[in-house]
């Protein structure tokens, strides 16, 4: 498929410039408002991590395709509701927005706990969700005693302004807490993110267009 080879070559031309290995980038394919059809491409191109941001259409369009592909690795990347929490676990296998105390009390009721991300909220905006930076370390305090595995931090930097000096941000803040991983990096950004250390990039239009 010759947007995902494409993708594929830019992560690592940026991980290369930056002394990375290629291999340690997730591709992570956003296909929100996307269908099957859109999706199958991808499947039969050997692509197995997906992205959602909502729970509902997660579940109607992942039951059938995990079945098929069971290695398949969905991520919800989108807000989530605490109430939403058990059903979230069911279907998705990371979750990229744990991100109060609210949630957090949900997930660590559940047997099966998923390896979550603490989204922070990196450009200081309120209305995309995310952990104030200053509450950073008692919650990663409060996630580990949970028994939640910390996959790392996840951002967005706000939009209309260089993201570099945020992904770079948010790299030194999981550096200081001793987190590994690093979810930044969307389709307009994302060789900027793998250069400042992304672990994990989610990319929907570059892969699959323009949603409606
Ligand atoms: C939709 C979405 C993406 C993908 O965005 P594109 O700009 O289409 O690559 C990444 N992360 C989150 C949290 C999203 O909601």
């Amino acid at each position: 498929m010759k947007e995902l080879d494409q993708v594929k070559e830019n992560i690592a031309r940026a991980a290369k410039r930056a002394g990375r290995k290629p291999e340690d980038v997730t591709l992570i394919a956003v296909s929100k408002r996307h269908d099957a059809d859109a999706i199958r491409p991808l499947l039969e191109a050997g692509h197995r991590d997906f992205g959602e941001n909502r729970v509902q259409e997660a579940q109607d369009k992942w039951h059938a395709l995990k079945a098929e592909y069971p290695d398949v690795r969905l991520h919800m990347v989108g807000q989530l509701q605490s109430n939403k929490a058990a059903d979230a676990a069911e279907i998705f296998d990371v979750i990229h927005s744990l991100d109060r105390t609210s949630l957090l009390k949900e997930l660590a009721k559940l047997e099966t706990k998923p390896a979550c991300y603490i989204q922070i909220d990196i450009g200081e905006e309120d209305q995309k969700g995310g952990l104030p930076i200053k509450q950073l370390e008692d919650f990663h305090a409060k996630v580990k005693d949970a028994g939640i595995p910390v996959a790392g931090l996840m951002a967005m930097p706000p939009q209309g302004v260089e993201a570099s000096p945020f992904f770079a941000l948010t790299a030194e803040l999981a550096r200081r807490h001793g987190i590994d991983g690093l979810s930044m990096g969307m389709s307009s950004d994302y060789e900027e993110a793998v250069m400042l250390g992304a672990t994990a990039v989610r990319i929907g239009t570059a892969l699959f267009g323009a949603r409606d």
